[in-house]
């Protein structure tokens, strides 16, 4: 039987207002948010309410290893907030010395006061959504943060973590945004090096259903750069972290030697972990379950969990931490790859369908291989950076397509 998972995300909903191209589980509170007492604080308590209970409702509680409050924007939230949670995780499931606590901060949400709260009430690692450095850019991308936001909070960052007052921290851009072509680019990466993040994580923007930018972009009002513009921004974000010490160690995340995020390798490889809050996911056991996206939905949820003594830790022990499509998928983004022996082994493959399934797998990537997206060590295979990084999606649906036949 798998023992209980050592990782918990708990999803924070709260946001100012929803960016133009965000589509993930937000409430929306207006820009004038007092989480503890005045505007918003209800909504905000009530919440908080609920997701205690939440995770109280767990039975098999283990200690955790690494924490993550992500949103949303859970630097609305007070830092008596976040020790409540901190303290709850502490007092019930018991946290190990040396954990990695990560909390999300928006720039503009939080002053230096708030981020010394936040850090005695046992935050460790900050993950600070900068997106841009770039006012014009920022602003088409409905964001609230002007430049002075984000330079100001990375300052506090960059000083509390050369005293020593936290482990790490990172910083999220969002490349290929409308108006960010080669030479906005280069200086938002220049911009965001000369802080010397030991960690970030760098998304392409992707535009999602429901959002203003799908709208806009569907109306024709929307130009984010093109196929070979976003491919040489690519091979400049590739070159130049190289170039400063950055290991590229996942597809969209790049780190200093020691700072790579312990929290994201349990979701890549494909252990188990808690998900905790409106909308979040939990696979204690392999097998996914996700909370209600809408809030009165999520709070009957919740309610129903703990009333009928239902236990979600309680799904399925004795499946497999995900499927083996889903492994190959996580794992073939990561610098070191996959091997894929080793993935057939977990899955107690007979080595007649070893063999078979792997000749039909290289058949299919033989392209891949023979073109330089794919590199193959062994049984082992990795994507090239930065062809094959940007190129990931040709890979993995032939390994779809293969999954596909083989079963
Ligand atoms: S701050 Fe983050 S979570 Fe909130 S709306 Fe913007 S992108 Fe989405």
């Amino acid at each position: 039987m798998n023992k209980s998972p050592r990782s918990a995300y708990v999803h924070i909903p709260f946001c100012h207002r929803r960016c133009f191209y965000c589509d993930f589980t937000v409430i929306p509170l207006g820009d004038k948010i007092e989480p503890l007492k005045g505007y918003g604080s209800k909504t905000i308590n009530e919440y908080l309410y609920f997701l205690h209970k939440e995770i109280l409702s767990i039975k098999d509680k283990s200690p955790l290893s690494t924490i993550y409050i992500g949103g949303g924007t859970p630097s609305i939230l007070d830092p008596k907030h976040i020790k409540g949670l901190i303290d709850l995780f502490r007092d019930n499931y018991g946290i190990d010395y040396g954990a990695e606590i990560t909390m999300e901060v928006d720039p503009a949400s939080f002053s230096a006061d708030d981020l010394y709260g936040f850090i005695k009430s046992g935050i460790n690692r900050f993950s600070l959504g900068a997106q841009s450095f770039n006012n014009k850019i920022l602003k088409k991308a409905g964001r609230r943060h002007l430049r002075e936001d984000v330079e100001k909070s990375c300052f506090w960052l960059k000083k509390e973590y050369e005293a020593g007052s936290i482990k790490s921290w990172s910083i999220d851009l969002i490349q290929n945004l409308p108006l960010s072509n080669f030479k906005e680019w280069k200086e938002d990466l220049h911009k965001t090096l000369s802080y010397c993040p030991p960690h970030l994580s760098i998304y392409d923007l992707s535009i999602e259903d429901g959002t203003v930018f799908k709208k806009q972009y569907d109306s024709g009002k929307l130009s984010p750069p093109c196929e070979d513009e976003s491919y040489e921004n690519s091979k400049l974000t590739s070159s130049l972290l190289k170039h400063f010490g950055y290991s590229r160690y996942e597809i969209s995340n790049y780190s200093l030697p020691g700072h790579q995020s312990r929290h994201n390798r349990v979701y890549w490889k494909g252990l188990g972990w808690w998900g905790f809050g409106q909308g979040s996911t939990s696979s204690p056991w392999g097998k996914k379950l996700t909370r209600p996206k809408v809030s009165f939905k999520y709070k009957e949820w919740v309610n129903n969990q703990c009333e009928k003594m239902l236990d979600s830790s309680l799904v399925d022990k004795d499946h497999f931490f995900n499927e083996l499509d889903e492994k190959i998928m996580l794992g073939i983004r990561l610098k070191e790859g996959i091997n894929i022996y080793s993935l057939f082994n977990e899955h107690n493959w007979e080595k007649q369908k070893c063999v078979i399934n792997y000749g039909k797998l290289l058949k299919k990537w033989k392209i891949f291989i023979d073109s330089g997206l794919l590199n193959k060590c062994g049984n082992r295979f990795f994507l090239s950076d930065p062809k094959g990084m940007e190129l990931s999606n040709q890979v993995l649906i032939s390994m779809f397509k293969w999954w596909d036949e083989i079963n």
